[in-house]
């Protein structure tokens, strides 16, 4: 697989790699539980040029794939898992912008985008509408050269920290289905009206801020409706979520991978009953499973990113590797944890943390239900006579 890759890509991935072993696993577990913005780390991010990865080259960017892109976030997630969290919202704002945009807004918002000083974040979730999105209440009205915003949105990532937001309002409230009249719009932080009222405390998934954003009369001018015209926002934000659930399924690879390394690391340290536990079977057949199902997770995840690099729809293939990647990661951080035994209870060692951490992606870019569902209706699609 690995010949794919030019070498530019791949000194990219391996400066990530050694970047996660130098600096962020020493630090990972201290900032987690004590819920703190990883401010350095980014810095070191943006000079590796991790939030302009997949950003055009003639906006800025390095224009990676979202095949190298997958990786990058998988090694992220080896070290922690919140990194690649912050970056994910970002590369999803950053993708509808240069594939709906309009030139305008490519230029007004990729470079700066790129640089990772504006980072982006989306809003789509609700109270009261997460995994039906169509049920969302914010309005976008139009009011001469501008539209007004109103309502609230729920769970956004970098809702603090972030300094663009791709929102989903209905511009008309009337449309029947409702995805019809859904529109998304680019609002910068620092817009007059704009707040955050609170943020989330979580069992993992730590520092970085999952905010509740308030939207009272938020003016925004026409000209950053996403690609200009009404009513496209839906499908913008389906085709954006393809990428989010390709990035969480490199990130549930990530965090699998990191729990299996602790495991076989511990397995062949710890010993009972005179040897090493590697040595009993019971253990190999853990150690045989975990590896196993990671390899097959990460095989789906590289397939959805080639589909979507080949700019094909890849919401079948997304959603496989989505499901089967966060549900193996629940797995085998559960018989990580099992491995080390009572210390793997404690927060001595990292295994409870990527235990914490993995429930988080089967909810992340529409929980496994939903991806079943996406699945399900792709196949009746595809296997229609
Ligand atoms: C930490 C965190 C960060 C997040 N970040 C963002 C973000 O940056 N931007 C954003 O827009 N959103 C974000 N979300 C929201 C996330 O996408 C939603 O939580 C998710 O889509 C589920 O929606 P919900 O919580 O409303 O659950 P609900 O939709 O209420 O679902 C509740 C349960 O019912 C099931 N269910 C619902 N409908 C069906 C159905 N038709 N068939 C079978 N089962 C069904 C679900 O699978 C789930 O088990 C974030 C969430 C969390 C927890």
């Amino acid at each position: 697989m690995e010949s794919r890759l030019d070498t530019d890509k791949q000194a990219v991935i391996d400066e990530v790699q050694r970047f996660v072993e130098r600096e962020v696993i020493p630090v990972a577990h201290d900032l987690e539980h004590d819920d703190i913005y990883p401010v350095e780390l980014i810095e070191k991010m943006k000079t590796l040029g991790i939030f302009s990865a997949t950003i055009p080259e003639v906006y800025g960017g390095l224009g990676f794939d979202f095949y190298t892109y997958s990786q990058i976030i998988e090694q992220l997630s080896r070290g922690w898992m919140s990194l690649a969290g912050i970056v994910n919202t970002h590369v999803l704002v950053a993708y509808m912008i240069a594939t709906y945009g309009t030139e305008e807004q490519r230029r007004a918002f990729l470079p700066v985008m790129a640089q990772g000083e504006k980072r982006g974040g989306i809003c789509l979730s609700e109270a009261n509408a997460g995994s039906d999105v169509q049920a969302i209440t914010m309005t976008a009205t139009r009011d001469g050269s501008d539209y007004l915003l109103n309502g609230s949105k729920l769970w956004v990532t970098n809702g603090q920290r972030g300094g663009i937001f791709a929102v989903l309002a209905r511009t008309d409230t009337a449309a029947r289905p409702p995805f019809r009249g859904m529109s998304i719009f680019l609002v910068e932080k620092g817009t007059p009206g704009l707040s955050s009222s609170r943020t989330f405390e979580k069992l993992g998934y730590k520092g970085v801020e999952t905010a509740e954003l308030v939207f009272d009369n938020v003016r925004v001018p026409a000209a950053n409706l996403l690609g200009g015209v009404e009513g496209e926002g839906f499908k913008h934000a389906m085709s954006g979520l393809e990428v989010g659930r390709i990035n969480v399924a490199a990130r549930a690879v990530g965090v699998a991978q990191a729990a299996f390394n602790d495991a076989i690391r511990y397995a062949r340290q710890r010993s009972t009953f005179g040897k090493p536990i590697a040595q009993h079977q019971a253990i190999q057949l853990k150690l045989a499973g975990m590896a196993t199902k990671i390899e097959a997770a990460r095989l789906l995840l590289h397939q959805a990113a080639q589909k979507k690099d080949r700019g094909e729809r890849c919401d079948l293939e997304a959603g496989m590797a989505k499901l089967f990647a966060t549900e193996m990661c629940q797995e085998v951080t559960l018989e990580a944890m099992r491995i080390f035994g009572g210390y793997g209870y404690t927060k001595e060692f990292n295994v409870e943390r990527y235990y914490r951490d993995a429930p988080f992606m089967l909810v992340a870019e529409g929980t496994s239900e939903i991806q079943q569902l996406v699945i399900a209706r792709q196949l009746l699609e595809r296997y229609k006579i």
